[in-house]
């Protein structure tokens, strides 16, 4: 592989010297309707997630850092996602320009809010960020309180939230001043549980949407009548529920919620450091008092002109984009994946389709003598390091491929069969 030092920035890089790794899965070639949607699908592949740049390549060589190839999904931890070319493009272009900062953000949030189809957005930096000031706003409905805080609490100013909805992430609702109050217990959640909680402290109930902690939880649509009765906002923490696109408006317009905070740094390939806040009006002009540009509270987390249109462009792009399309293709390559694993003794492969993408979920016993966690160190350990899941709950892998090009798949796939004949008998005859 070529490596090149050169000293051109990485922006410029991306955009003179994209270069795309061939494809190296062979197709077995079939009716011409079903050749047009391979074609159809090598151009998703390409234009929905990503090029792979040979400019961040060799900024990480100089840094001595290792590339990460993730078979996990958006993980923030490991880089968030490929930026969309046209939010590269927007960043480095207004890169180079002075603005008023209050008139940028002011014509990008109603740009973004006229796409999603909310009332009102505000883009933050991540969406951690953005539930902190949507936690601000229900706390403090006047400036003199948003000037207090984070000082002095309002009179309401506890947050509702399940006790199986709490993660490490909820310390943003805690920075904005605000007290949590657990409902429901680790097993179920009753409605009785929510109205209990529910008393003129309560500022708002936070829902994370995640389907991984629906377990014991409400449903939305529940918390939000209850919610409603008592004239309590509801913020969801949407911040990974993309695609579908129709969310950006469906937990807001649709089920009702105050507000909604998304990950700009996720599926919607924005900058990393984005996030996009939709909702009712008010409440993110509440918000938006209290962040960049102005000096509130959220004025730490500042949202630069690069995130502002980075974000903007990421999200023009990301509604016109076929979703359905990414998720064929990664279900095909995922469908290849448990082919080749199939005659493997000790490896048990289940196709995972709970959710937007399908994943590979792969439970390993004798005679491979690795558990599955060793086998993913051993992956994370290696040069490029290969991010697969361990999923506590089956002592197994889960491999996902819908952030992958098609070169990384083949190289994790052989990655996982080299890291197999490493910890057991090789595969039965007859494998290829
Ligand atoms: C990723 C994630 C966050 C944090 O998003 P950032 O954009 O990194 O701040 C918060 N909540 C959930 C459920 C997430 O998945």
């Amino acid at each position: 592989m070529r490596h090149d030092g050169g000293s051109l920035e990485y922006a410029t890089r991306v955009d003179l010297a994209c270069w795309v790794a061939p494809h190296t899965l062979k197709r077995s070639r079939r009716a011409s309707r079903a050749g047009d949607r391979n074609r159809n699908e090598e151009r998703i592949a390409v234009e929905t997630i990503g090029k792979t740049s040979g400019a961040g390549e060799s900024i990480l060589r100089r840094l001595e850092v290792r590339r990460v190839v993730n078979a996990t999904g958006h993980r923030t931890v490991l880089g968030g996602s490929r930026m969309a070319e046209s939010a590269v493009r927007a960043a480095v272009a207004i890169s180079a320009e002075f603005v008023d900062m209050f008139e940028l953000n002011a014509a990008v949030c109603r740009r973004l809010a006229e796409l999603t189809g909310n009332e009102a957005a505000l883009v933050t930096n991540g969406a951690a960020s953005g539930l902190m000031l949507a936690v601000v706003a229900a706390m403090a409905d006047d400036t003199v309180a948003l000037e207090r805080l984070p000082r002095r609490r309002p009179a309401r100013h506890t947050v509702l939230i399940h006790r199986t909805h709490r993660t490490p992430l909820d310390r943003s609702i805690e920075l904005a001043g605000a007290e949590i109050v657990e409902f429901g217990n680790a097993v179920e959640t009753t409605c009785a549980h929510l109205e209990a909680a529910l008393d003129e402290r309560t500022a708002a109930i936070v829902y994370v949407a995640d389907g991984y902690y629906r377990r014991g939880s409400l449903d939305l649509p529940t918390v939000i009548a209850a919610a409603r009765r008592h004239g309590t906002p509801v913020i969801v923490d949407a911040a990974g529920e993309l695609p579908p696109p129709g969310n950006l408006t469906a937990f807001t317009r649709g089920h009702g919620a105050d507000a909604a905070v998304f990950s700009g740094g996720k599926d919607l390939r924005g900058p990393q450091a984005s996030g996009l806040l939709l909702g009712r009006a008010a409440l993110i002009g509440t918000a938006r008092q209290a962040a960049f540009p102005h000096t509130g509270i959220g004025r730490p987390m500042k949202v630069g002109k690069e995130e502002l249109v980075g974000l903007l462009a990421a999200v023009e792009e990301y509604v016109t984009v076929d979703h359905e399309a990414r998720a064929r293709r990664s279900a095909e390559i995922i469908r290849g994946w448990a082919q080749r694993l199939a005659d493997r003794p000790g490896v048990d492969c289940a196709i995972d389709a709970d959710r937007a993408f399908h994943g590979l979920l792969i439970r390993l016993s004798s005679p491979v003598t690795a558990t599955a966690a060793e086998v993913r160190d051993q992956l994370m350990a290696g040069d490029p390091a290969i991010a697969v899941d361990f999923v506590q709950g089956i002592s197994g892998l889960r491999v996902t491929a819908h952030l992958l090009t098609d070169a990384e798949a083949e190289l994790v796939i052989n990655a996982l069969e080299r890291a197999l004949d490493e910890n057991g008998p090789a595969a039965v005859e007859g494998d290829t």
